[in-house]
């Protein structure tokens, strides 16, 4: 058996879901070919989830406020299955949700793992499948480090197939999924500690977020080690495991143990040699700004590409390729990478769009460069006794203030930041913020009131 597609997208996540359907609008016939469950890394074991388990965190949090609040409020129990199984069923619906695009679309979804037989063909289930245009679009999984007993610990997969709470957790990383996972567990009640290599988590953001994140973490009590590095896990007769760092620190009774420490691209096992793709070093196929890989006719998008690993970025550059090969008016479509906003879902979230301070002031000098910052209490937490600090700031560069960096962490950060995102991509200076109208009372008013 044999069929011939159009486009054909290998991975039905963000990008490979984005594509197909977007070819299939444009009326190429497509198919996309997934080997786990459709919707990818982002709706089964990354976004989706996690923000999930983040708005549980977060009502955790307001319990705590809301005595301040004069709700007299008894919390008897946390109930983590309960959390988890709605979480799923959810997940269940948007799995159906997808299904009713492609039926939709006329996208034909294929269960199985591909391989390239050819430039022009790929396996699947024993079947050949040929197509005008494929695109790789399989993202990643998860890093281990090459340590003994490392195999005792789970993953950020790992972590959402988790049925019952841990008691005493220690996440290993300082990206994202570290921090996000790590606040998650600390606001469901677990002893949690986050264990970073060098001194901070998130070292490339704005120094000014990370100084604030770490004042929230110690505020919150979440227990930070920095210059911190596993060298030995060991599992213990009673099951529980024992963790040795290299600075000398031991972690007895841990019972779940996490690795966050990057993600790996997917190509491994994709037979990319028969189709002459090339990869780097690390496995990322490296494209160029149409998303063409060194194959003709052969494109990637999304995590596989080594660019930001985020879902919108993915989901942007597959449809802009989709429009470029098969709709006619737009022959030059192409994902823009500059400017792209970003959310960790901290505890309280960060948000950031353009250049840290140092990163402006190595670009444009520092005599180019005026920042301006708030620190403020939102008024959410202000009238509790658990009154704790917002950070936000401009980065502005050049004699017209130009805002190159935009960046904030407290309450709401998270919805705040798309808005100023359109303002900055469409060249917003300190000027045009001042000229706009505050809205009051928010958070948001004092990114249109730096002074
Ligand atoms: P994926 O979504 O990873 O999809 C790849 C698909 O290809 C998978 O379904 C896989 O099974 C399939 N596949 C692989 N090989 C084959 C093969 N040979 N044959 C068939 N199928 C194959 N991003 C955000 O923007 N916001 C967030 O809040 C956010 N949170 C995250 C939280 C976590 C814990 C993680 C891990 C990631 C998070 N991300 C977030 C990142 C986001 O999930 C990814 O950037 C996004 O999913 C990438 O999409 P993709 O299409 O490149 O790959
Ligand atoms: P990241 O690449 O963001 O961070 C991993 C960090 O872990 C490294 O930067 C490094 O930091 C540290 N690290 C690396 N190796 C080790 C090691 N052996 N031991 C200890 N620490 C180590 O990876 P993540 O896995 O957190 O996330 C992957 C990507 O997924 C993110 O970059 C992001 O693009 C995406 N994502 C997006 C989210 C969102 O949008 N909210 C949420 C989750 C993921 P250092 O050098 O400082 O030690």
């Amino acid at each position: 058996m044999s069929r011939h597609f159009n486009y054909l997208a290998i991975g039905a996540g963000s990008g490979g879901i984005a594509g197909a359907n977007r070819a299939a609008q444009r009326g190429a016939s497509a198919a996309v070919i997934e080997a786990k469950a459709v919707g990818g890394t982002c709706v089964n074991v990354g976004c989706v989830p996690k923000k999930v388990m983040w708005y549980g965190a977060h009502i955790a949090e307001a319990l705590k406020y809301s005595p301040d609040y004069g709700f007299d409020v008894t919390q008897n129990s946390f109930n983590w299955s309960t959390l988890v199984k709605n979480r799923e069923a959810y997940i269940q619906r948007i799995h159906a949700s997808y299904q009713k695009g492609f039926d939709a679309n006329g996208v034909t979804l294929i269960q199985g793992f591909a391989r390239f037989v050819d430039a022009h063909t790929v396996e699947v289930n024993g079947e050949r499948i040929t197509a005008d245009h494929i695109t790789i679009a399989t993202g990643g999984r998860p890093s281990r480090p090459q340590i003994p007993g490392s195999e005792h610990g789970i993953d950020s997969d790992g972590f959402f197939a988790l049925t019952t709470q841990p008691k005493k957790a220690l996440v290993i990383g300082a990206g994202y999924i570290a921090v996000e996972i790590a606040g998650v567990l600390h606001a469901l009640g677990t002893d949690t500690h986050l264990l970073v290599r060098k001194d901070r988590p998130l070292r490339n953001f704005d120094s000014d977020i990370t100084d604030m994140l770490l004042e929230r973490m110690a505020q919150d009590k979440l227990n930070l080690h920095s210059h911190t590095e596993v060298s030995r896990v060991e599992k213990t007769a009673a099951g529980t495991l024992t963790v040795y760092c290299s600075s000398g620190s031991v972690f007895n009774d841990v019972d779940c143990l996490i690795w966050a420490i990057g993600r790996e691209p997917a190509t491994d096992k994709l037979n990319l040699v028969s189709a002459g793709v090339q990869t780097d070093e690390q496995g990322f196929i490296r494209t160029d700004k149409y998303q063409n890989t060194n194959v003709k006719g052969i494109y990637a998008v999304g995590d596989i590409t080594g660019e930001a690993q985020l879902t919108p970025v993915a989901v942007k550059a597959a449809r802009l390729l989709a429009e470029r090969l098969f709709n006619p008016a737009m022959p030059d479509a192409h994902m823009d990478y500059s400017l792209i906003p970003t959310v960790v879902f901290s505890h309280p979230p960060i948000g950031t769009i353009g250049l840290t301070e140092a990163e402006a002031v190595a670009q444009y000098g520092a005599a180019n460069v005026k920042v301006y910052r708030s620190n403020f209490a939102a008024m959410y937490n202000a009238i509790t006794a658990h009154r704790a600090l917002s950070r936000f700031k401009l980065v502005c560069a050049g004699a017209d203030e130009k805002v190159v960096g935009l960046h904030g962490i407290g309450e709401g950060m998270d919805e705040v930041l798309q808005g100023f995102a359109v303002a900055i991509k469409m060249g917003a200076t300190k000027a045009d913020f001042d000229n706009t109208v505050a809205l009051h009372p928010t958070s948001a008013e004092e990114f249109v009131t730096l002074r």
